[in-house]
């Protein structure tokens, strides 16, 4: 297959009830970000598309080709959803390139990732154990899981292949039907994976996909008294929206929310090195993504000498057509977000911060018709400042000196979310006092934004509750039942005999 930048319209319909169909309500396209053309059109699910979804996945997952599979046949299913991928993985790639205008490199990326997800949780479906507990009586003890039956996946557009991919392979690895609500304007990703996962041999109504609105899909998914639980990536604000309706069933979920993730460089850190971090761990997807290290907070040591080495090494970073493979910095998603992005930039001049680098959108025809924004540095900010409190999610990075270590830690815990965290140093032992004072879900020291399917992932605070990846998390989508087995005939104090 031949890729070019405005391929032809694609039509997409959704998995619902076990069969690929329009859903009922309106049509609606999507956009690609870099030039704004209608990449696929589709149309948008109802309240009653999801009724019956959720209905059959109920009947679905109680069948005995999927309630009667043993852990190592359902992880069969999984390792061939990760060949399929694999199979397809360049044509993903582009597809998800031309859904979110993402680098080709990065989606290509995510591609390998969602690959590598299904892989991991196969491998941890059939080597997860129960467990049998000390026996503290006449009894054998054991604790047991079970699926929780059908639960459902709402999924941002940052990244939608991997978000996906990490809550649809551990529901199925549980034995759970899995209902998918994709970002309304991102849906191929979910769209292939479940083709993908027909594929290999997952039942009818395992895997159900309904692109639309989050108001619409999303809700009724969760209002569903047959959904037993929501996994959420998204931003706060929905997630608190969710929390609540979650609470009003007793449903547990996970909530994958925002960040204002700080980025600490010491006085002795290797600069070169804290210097490529820093860009990375804001300027990637564009800022586009939730552990963006939004806030550098810069020993003054070192301050002058950092800022002049960034300034530099972003003014090389290459913005453009996300179909290069140069390309290091694509669109944003769309251009309603992109002015969200400004309308913050000039808020932050407002608030007293100057700009170092950017602060504008890139010139030339190559870009007219996209949603671009260069890379863009403040300083003079204070931590309080909005531009520095909340949640931008695009290329703006403030930059904020420190001198006592005690001032440094009160200033990045002196925030709503609790996402992640750097450190650049060459100490471990201030390395490891930092890092255990900060109030986040993850610390990367002397890297960032790294990331491993085998280590948990999620926020505190105002970033979420709940936790992704890591083998256990399959244990997010059961039950945990107690077994106690009498293991002779003594009689209990009330017998009559
Ligand atoms: P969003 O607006 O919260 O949307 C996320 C998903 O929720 C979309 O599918 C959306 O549908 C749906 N939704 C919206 N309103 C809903 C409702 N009332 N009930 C149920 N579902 C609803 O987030 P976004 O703008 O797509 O993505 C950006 C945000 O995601 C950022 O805040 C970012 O930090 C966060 N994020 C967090 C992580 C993490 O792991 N912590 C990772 C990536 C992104 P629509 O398509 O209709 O909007
Ligand atoms: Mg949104």
């Amino acid at each position: 297959m031949t890729f070019t930048h405005t391929p032809p319209t694609v039509a997409l319909q959704s998995l619902i009830a076990g069969q690929w169909r329009d859903a009922s309500g309106e049509a609606y396209t999507t956009h690609y970000p870099h030039d704004n053309s209608t990449v696929s059109v589709l149309n948008a699910a109802t309240r009653d598309d999801v009724d019956e979804a959720v209905a059959f996945a109920q009947s679905a997952r109680l069948k005995p080709n999927w309630a009667g599979l043993k852990a190592h046949e359902r992880s069969a299913i999984l390792y061939r959803i990760a060949a399929g991928i694999r199979s397809q993985a360049e044509e993903l790639a582009q597809w998800q390139r031309l859904d979110n205008g993402k680098p080709i490199n990065e989606t290509r990326a995510l591609v390998a990732s969602a690959a590598g997800t299904f892989q991991y949780f196969a491998a941890a479906c059939e080597t997860l154990e129960d467990t049998i507990t000390p026996a503290r009586g006449d009894f054998i003890t054991m604790s047991l899981h079970e699926p929780l039956g059908v639960v459902g996946a709402i999924t941002p557009w940052n990244s939608p292949i991997a978000s996906e991919a990490q809550k649809i392979a551990p529901a199925l690895a549980a034995g759970c039907a899995v209902v998918v609500k994709p970002a309304e304007i991102t849906p191929r990703m979910a769209i292939e994976l479940a083709k993908i996962a027909q594929q290999a041999g997952l039942p009818d109504g395992i895997l159900s996909v309904l692109a639309g609105k989050g108001s619409v899909v999303g809700d009724q998914l969760l209002r569903h008294p047959l959904i037993k639980r929501v996994a959420f990536t998204g931003s706060t604000s929905v997630g608190l929206a969710i929390g609540k309706i979650a609470a009003e069933k007793l449903m547990p979920t996970s909530l994958e929310l925002g960040g204002k993730s700080p980025t600490i460089i010491c006085a002795d850190a290797d600069l070169d090195h804290a210097v490529a971090g820093v860009l990375f761990g804001i300027f990637s997807s564009s800022g586009e993504s939730c552990i963006a290290g939004s806030r550098a907070f810069v020993h003054r040591r070192v301050y002058d000498e950092f800022k002049k080495r960034l300034i530099a090494a972003t003014q090389t970073l290459r913005v453009g057509n996300p179909m290069s493979e140069r390309t290091q910095m694509g669109p944003l998603i769309t251009h309603s977000h992109r002015q969200s992005v400004e309308d913050y930039v000039a808020l932050g001049l407002k608030e007293g911060g100057k700009i170092l680098v950017g602060g504008q959108r890139p010139s030339g025809p190559e870009f007219d018709a996209g949603s671009y924004y260069l890379p863009t540095i403040f300083e003079n900010l204070d931590n309080q400042s909005r531009t520095c409190r909340e949640e931008i999610f695009g290329p703006v990075l403030a930059l904020l000196p420190w001198t006592h270590e005690d001032e440094l830690i009160a200033q990045c815990n002196d925030n709503d979310y609790g996402l992640a965290a750097g450190i650049w140093s060459q100490d471990y032992k201030t390395i490891w006092r930092i890092g255990k004072a900060l109030q986040t879900g993850t610390v990367w020291v002397n890297t960032y934004k790294t990331f491993s399917i085998s280590t948990p992932f999620g926020g505190v605070k105002m970033s979420g509750t709940g936790r992704e990846k890591g083998r256990m998390s399959i244990h997010e989508y059961m039950n945990q039942k107690s077994y106690y087995w009498g293991t002779n005939d003594q009689p209990l104090p009330w017998s009559q005999s």
